[in-house]
């Protein structure tokens, strides 16, 4: 995931913003984790370089370890992703925004029979932004971010992964309010793997990741923890675990002027932008996700510059004068769109929409 806009000072897109919901701050005094700031560019965000409170104490040295684990390479104290980051997917974000900061920023008027959603879950093709909408949520809501890759808990984890859990969950009470997000969630929670053939480790795991997330809502203290789950397979989602993400978030492909945004934003230093053709170019990435316009933007970067090294390399020149990179053109860039395949799955953008429609959460 690259780094947005808003962690380089910029904010790139107007989109459905909000006020900030202050949660408080968690930063106590103790250890500080991973900050993604960069040199150049002052922060925006006030909370970048916030400190997190001690770690809590633990019984045994193995469970200690497990949790330096989890702060290493899960949580990232600093998601700092703004919603104006993000090129369009408005009802996303509302729903959003609906269905997990309001009832933290008004917790009297979701009470009862409103109480708040147990989890949500963020579907569509891969690299739309379902990544970017976790964080900009965990942004928002002031949280601590949990940002667990399914997968790698299947592979890494093993024969710990129920222990994992546990302590992920824990972690985030400690640290509330939180947002853990799981990423491909399917390849953990998949019905196809309940076929009897499921290890039993990973059945266990499977049992504790419902258990916590049934526990979220009567914690004794109250603490604020909130799950976000992404995938590209819905349908392959198991039940059980689909009952428990009541919010369900369709994250489509971006439209012909998000794509033009996300081409714009990416493309506005390197351009002349009097004669840079952004509209034929947009034209011409239908199909693509905001991922692949990264890529595509990064080879129209190289052309040029691959052009002048051939000629420096050919005619032998050395340059005595220092070397300016070369202005992207239009045609650059659609020569671009022809080399950047989708990398979105094979699966048809109907599957995800007739899914929505059967289960998905309208606004
Ligand atoms: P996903 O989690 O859906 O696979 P990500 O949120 O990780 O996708 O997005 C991957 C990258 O694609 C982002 O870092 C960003 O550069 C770009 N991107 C995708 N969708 C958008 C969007 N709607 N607005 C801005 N950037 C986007």
């Amino acid at each position: 995931v690259t780094t947005p806009a808003s962690a380089s000072g910029q904010s790139a897109f107007t989109a459905a913003p909000a006020a900030s919901t202050d949660l408080g701050n968690v930063g106590l005094t103790g250890t500080s984790i991973k900050h993604r700031t960069t040199e150049a560019h002052p922060p925006a965000d006030p909370f970048i370089g916030r400190q997190l409170k001690p770690m809590p104490r633990f019984a045994s040295s193995e469970l200690t370890e497990l949790a330096m684990t989890i702060q290493r390479d899960i949580l990232d104290a600093n998601p700092n992703v703004a919603w104006s980051d993000i090129a369009e997917l408005d009802d996303a974000k509302n729903l959003l925004r609906e269905a997990v900061v309001m009832p933290v920023k008004y917790p009297q008027l979701f009470q009862g029979i409103v109480r708040p959603w147990k989890g949500t879950l963020l579907f569509g093709p891969p690299g739309t932004g379902k990544t970017m909408l976790a964080k900009a949520l965990a942004t928002e809501c002031r949280s601590t971010f949990f940002n667990i890759s399914a997968s790698s808990i299947v592979s890494k984890w093993r024969g710990d992964s129920e222990k994992l859990v546990r302590m992920l969950f824990e972690l985030a009470a400690h640290y509330a309010p939180s947002t853990i997000f799981i990423d491909e969630l399917d390849s953990l929670m998949s019905s196809r793997a309940s076929d009897g053939s499921e290890h039993e480790g990973s059945r266990r795991m499977k049992t504790e990741l419902l258990v916590q997330m049934d526990g979220l809502q009567h914690r004794p203290n109250g603490e604020v923890v909130f799950v976000l789950a992404a995938s590209n397979v819905p349908w392959d989602l198991d039940a059980a675990m689909l009952r428990r993400l009541e919010k369900r978030v369709l994250v489509g492909l971006p439209s012909l002027s998000a794509r033009r945004q996300l081409l714009s934003r990416l493309l506005h230093d390197h351009v002349d932008e009097k004669t840079f053709d952004f509209d034929s170019v947009a034209a011409k990435t239908e199909g693509l996700s905001g991922a692949d316009i990264d890529i595509l933007c990064r080879e129209a970067m190289m052309r040029p510059i691959r052009a002048l090294i051939h000629k420096l390399e050919h005619e032998k020149v050395l340059s005595t004068t220092p070397l300016t990179r070369p202005k992207v053109q239009t045609e650059d860039a659609i020569a671009s769109v022809a080399c950047t395949k989708s990398s979105g799955s094979s699966v048809p953008l109907t599957k995800y929409t007739q899914w929505e429609s059967q289960f998905g959460s309208g606004m």
